[in-house]
């Protein structure tokens, strides 16, 4: 595994971290205060688009015969993993917030057919302007047990209808369409998933409502109700035959081992931003003198670096084609829990100054918790790791 930086990446982190200090933090620190998402119409995401941020990493061009992504450069999940962390560590929650296809790329990409990508990833290739997609699996009754999802997908002629309600789906009410899981028959389980793109202003697309979050207040996750929206058959994804192979579920779990070193390595640079901030409030007030104030910093950083190197291991994977799936949910199990231990350190190394609630380590401290949530809890991912040390098989 090569674990240096092409040039293009270094410049882009680069540039990156201008921003971060510029407008990124700055923009986390105010919705965290006003209690609402950086609204989709702010200047912010228009100068952005206009910077080149925003776009797929879908090139417009066949795949490889061999199906594999570049291991360097765009396209590539390693350079993915080293722009998101740098976002996350001036603010995870901006950071979600910046258009683009999000979480709903992953399976188009790995499902969809050339027709789909044209369609729904093409306009993000060149924005022309602010432009986000969404994912939404999650439900009111079904967050860990995605087995259990209840919106329906019925086919009627040449489309399908939809019925159900999905929650904590990010930017989903700016979103120009939604990558929504539904099922044909929940006594299938798995096997009765459908994904489908339910694009904006289709009727029956309703009820959109921002939820309130404790942390990561500057991206919208949005919960919206299905009422028998009518979504025309070439936006299943993959299309009828994909699923005859019984592929549905496999390519959720295929989105989620992309996506979760993703998450996990944005919980590193958090952890990194609340270690950064506890080491120049130690430094200011005279506590780095103390040997085992010293040491515990020490040992979170060990953690969190040992954390990325899991998230650039499991990204590597999947770049060459290899499966991932214990290597993703190794990574989303440490980094979370490293990145909380460094925010949890930080609000003690503050002590009563953390406690006032109006310091960056605080906000760190509610922001960095619901990474052990999203794309899987930790206590599920060392469910999935248990299992598969003893090679059990899925129930
Ligand atoms: C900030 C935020 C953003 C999100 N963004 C999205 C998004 O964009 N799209 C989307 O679809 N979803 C999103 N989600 C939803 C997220 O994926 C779910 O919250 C997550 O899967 C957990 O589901 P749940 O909240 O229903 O908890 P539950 O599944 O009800 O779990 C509750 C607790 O029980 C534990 N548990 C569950 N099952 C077991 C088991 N079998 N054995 C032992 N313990 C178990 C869990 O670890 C957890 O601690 C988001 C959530 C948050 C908080």
């Amino acid at each position: 595994m090569d674990l240096s930086l092409d040039a293009a990446t270094r410049k882009r982190l680069e540039t990156i971290r201008a921003l971060g200090a510029s407008q990124i933090r700055p923009l986390g620190l105010e919705a965290d205060r006003l209690g609402r998402p950086t609204p989709p119409d702010h200047a912010f995401f228009e100068g952005l688009v206009k910077a080149g941020q925003g776009r797929t990493r879908w090139t417009g061009e066949a795949p490889e015969p061999s199906g594999r992504a570049p291991a360097q450069g765009v396209g590539s999940s390693r350079t993915a993993l080293c722009l998101a962390e740098e976002m996350a560590y001036w603010d995870r929650g901006v950071a979600v917030s910046f258009p683009g296809p999000g979480l709903g790329e992953p399976p188009l990409i790995s499902m969809g057919t050339e027709d789909q990508k044209r369609r729904f990833l093409g306009p993000f290739i060149e924005p022309d302007r602010p432009r986000w997609g969404s994912f939404a699996m999650t439900e009111p009754g079904a967050g860990s047990d995605v087995a259990g999802i209840r919106a329906s997908a019925r086919k009627d002629g040449d489309s399908w209808v939809l019925n159900g309600a999905k929650s904590f789906a990010a930017n989903a009410s700016r979103a120009d369409w939604i990558v929504v899981w539904a099922t044909v028959d929940p006594s299938l389980g798995r096997e009765g998933h459908r994904a489908f793109v339910v694009e904006k202003g289709m009727p029956g697309l309703v009820d959109f409502q921002v939820e309130r979050k404790m942390g990561l207040k500057a991206y919208e996750s949005t919960s919206f109700s299905l009422v028998d929206c009518r979504v025309p058959a070439e936006n299943l994804i993959g299309g009828e035959a994909h699923y005859a192979q019984r592929a549905g579920f496999k390519g959720a779990m295929r989105s989620f081992n992309a996506t979760r070193p993703l998450v996990a390595v944005m919980a590193v640079g958090i952890g990194r931003a609340a270690l950064d901030a506890s080491l120049d409030f130690a430094r200011e007030h005279d506590l780095l003198e103390d040997r085992r104030v010293r040491d515990r910093l020490e040992r979170v950083r060990r953690k969190i670096l040992s954390a990325r190197l899991l998230c650039w291991q499991a990204a590597w994977l999947a770049d060459h084609g290899r499966p991932n799936i214990l290597e993703a949910s190794i990574s989303k199990a440490m980094a979370p829990a490293a990145a909380l231990e460094a925010a949890i350190l930080g609000m003690e190394i503050l002590g009563e100054v953390g406690g006032r609630g109006d310091h960056l380590v605080e906000k760190l401290f509610r922001d960095v918790k619901a990474m052990d949530i999203v794309e899987g809890t930790g206590q599920v991912q060392r469910l999935v790791m248990a299992r598969q040390l003893v090679q059990l098989p899925r129930d």
